[in-house]
């Protein structure tokens, strides 16, 4: 069990009877996310939002633009909102090779963990650092930016563990599995047959391991400054 259905706000849009089993999964996901994302705010004398779950195939409208199966998962600042294509879980389970219910929960954890960047102000800082950068340098702060997301879903797992007990043998590898797979070095090897580095945008697969990782082992919300110099 992954704990309570009761604050998840899930707007499904046309899934198949096949899909409703992880559409329900997700969902639970996105409220373990909530119950643990609230509680740390919490502790710091902050108040958590809670962001929408929308679940669709094909094409989905979001104030960030229209977006297709092929975009992957997001998180859409505008309507803080985290989109998700069913279709995808089966893609991480089939293309990237990264299968196991709980590589897809990492994946939602780390849409959650932007909106607990955009919460914190993090995310809007680095949009407008952005815009006054050249392209390289723009891209290295992104590759900051999904590491630390990242890292909040290590946060996520480590007090969702504690919380909920919801961890079966094997489950951090299939974490480490996903981002892994998600890594841009494993991605433009896997298109391109090579790499190249000054278009990372979401950090190597050892990277993005090494702060899920750090979230996961540390627990510490605080320990994520992947902006620091030489932090990554
Ligand atoms: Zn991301």
């Amino acid at each position: 069990m992954l704990g309570g259905l009761e604050n998840a706000q899930t707007q499904t849009v046309e899934t198949s009877a096949a899909e409703d089993s992880l559409a329900m999964f997700v969902s639970v996901v996105l409220a373990d996310t909530e119950e643990v994302w609230a509680q740390i705010f919490e502790n710091s004398g902050q108040t958590y939002r809670q962001p929408k779950l929308v679940l669709f195939s094909g094409q989905v409208q979001s104030a960030c633009g229209m977006a297709s199966a092929a975009s992957g998962p997001f998180y859409c600042p505008g309507d803080e909102k985290v989109y998700i294509d069913l279709s995808f879980c089966n893609e991480l389970k089939n293309r990237l090779g990264a299968p196991g219910d709980f590589a897809i929960a990492y994946v939602i954890a780390h849409e959650v963990g932007h909106h607990v960047q955009n919460l914190l102000g993090v995310l809007g800082d680095v949009q407008q650092q952005r815009q006054r950068m050249p392209e390289v340098e723009a891209n290295k702060l992104t590759v900051k930016l999904e590491l630390q997301a990242d890292f909040y879903a290590g946060i996520w797992a480590y007090h969702a563990q504690r919380k909920f007990d919801i961890l079966e043998p094997g489950d951090i590898e299939e974490a480490l599995g996903a981002a892994s797979a998600v890594g841009d070095d494993h991605l433009q090897m896997q298109s391109q047959g090579r790499v190249v580095p000054d278009a990372f945008t979401h950090g190597t697969s050892a990277q993005r391991m090494k702060w899920f990782k750090k979230g996961w082992d540390t627990g510490d919300p605080g320990a994520g400054d992947t902006f620091g110099r030489g932090a990554v």
